[in-house]
């Protein structure tokens, strides 16, 4: 629950959706009302002051724009999806990431929206109604029983894993107001609680299962969670079968400086965001595979 006396000081975010309206289009249209400035790190997100509350405003109503962090944000624009690509959102609902992924790759080629939870599916399909999105394919299953071989994903060329995690980033003053449950019970979640290490052993897993997909050269993994036993220590057990499979972690945006905790050699390619940074936490981890295609020729 937000405090009532206390003043939110973190500014707002907010996604212009390029698949409805253009960036400067949205600033003529919020500048009316709020002083409004583009982010410099983000591509189409919009920083508004702390406290705006933007739920009501009809560019929110008409899906023209998102209300998405940009901790939330910097996770899709890490990897980068070209136009045309087939990309796996591989734990997607409420689905701000998949949208994200189809305005990024501008209307064009496949996002395949994979979501587990019967009820978050509803929340899934209506925010990619909001958006406009023509190329996003809706699955209902488990992300792990998806057959890396299997027709429809042999050919993904990129996939988004963000998967549940404990939440223990997000902070109680987000516009977000569906919470999930599995945030909603956050405070059982301490950094060596039973319930993380459930949801690590998920992760390590979901985190194993992306990088075996035959035709991927890109993966991002995510949480919005502060613990090490969700982020620096779900990625180093996948480095040896990364590095195996011919993947490298790469640095999302070199000049951001709080990177991963430094408990393994390449930790500094890692992300973090904190509050310090006037963001929720959030941790972000790329992994590449340089392609035949990507080799200079001689
Ligand atoms: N990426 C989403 C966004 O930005 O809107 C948020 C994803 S949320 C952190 C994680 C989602 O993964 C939840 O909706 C959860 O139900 C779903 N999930 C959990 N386990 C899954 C699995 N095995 N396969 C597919 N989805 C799963």
């Amino acid at each position: 629950q937000t405090n009532p006396t206390s003043r939110p000081t973190k500014p707002r975010y907010v996604r212009v959706n390029t698949l409805k309206l253009d960036v400067d289009s949205a600033i003529v249209a919020l500048d009316k009302e709020y002083a409004v400035k583009k982010d410099d790190m983000v591509p189409d997100l919009l920083v508004l002051p702390p406290g705006t509350d933007l739920h009501d405003h009809p560019l929110v109503k008409n899906g023209s724009v998102f209300l998405q962090g940009k901790s939330s944000s910097m996770a899709a624009t890490a990897l980068m999806p070209k136009s045309g690509w087939k990309v796996l959102d591989a734990c997607s609902a409420p689905g701000n990431k998949t949208i994200q992924l189809a305005a990024l790759m501008r209307g064009t080629g496949e996002v395949i929206a994979c979501e587990l939870n019967e009820g978050r599916i509803r929340n899934l399909e209506s925010t990619v109604r909001r958006s406009g999105a023509t190329n996003v394919d809706i699955i209902h299953g488990d992300f792990l029983e998806i057959n890396p071989m299997g027709p429809l994903f042999s050919e993904v060329n990129a996939i988004l894993l963000d998967p549940s995690c404990s939440g223990s980033g997000t902070s109680t003053e987000r516009l977000d107001h569906l919470l999930p449950s599995y945030i909603r019970d956050r405070e059982v979640a301490t950094a060596s609680s039973e319930r993380v290490k459930k949801l690590a052993a998920f992760q390590r897993k979901a985190l194993a299962h992306a990088l075996s997909f035959p035709a991927v050269e890109r993966v991002v993994y995510s949480t919005c969670s502060i613990f090490q036993a969700e982020n620096e220590d779900v990625v180093c057990s996948v480095l040896p079968l990364a590095s195996s499979l011919g993947f490298r972690l790469a640095a999302p945006f070199p000049e951001w400086p709080r990177r991963g905790f430094p408990v393994f050699d390449g930790s500094e390619h890692l992300v973090r965001t904190d509050e310090g940074d006037g963001m929720d936490g959030f941790f972000i981890a790329l992994f590449v595979r340089e392609t035949d295609a990507d080799r200079p020729t001689e």
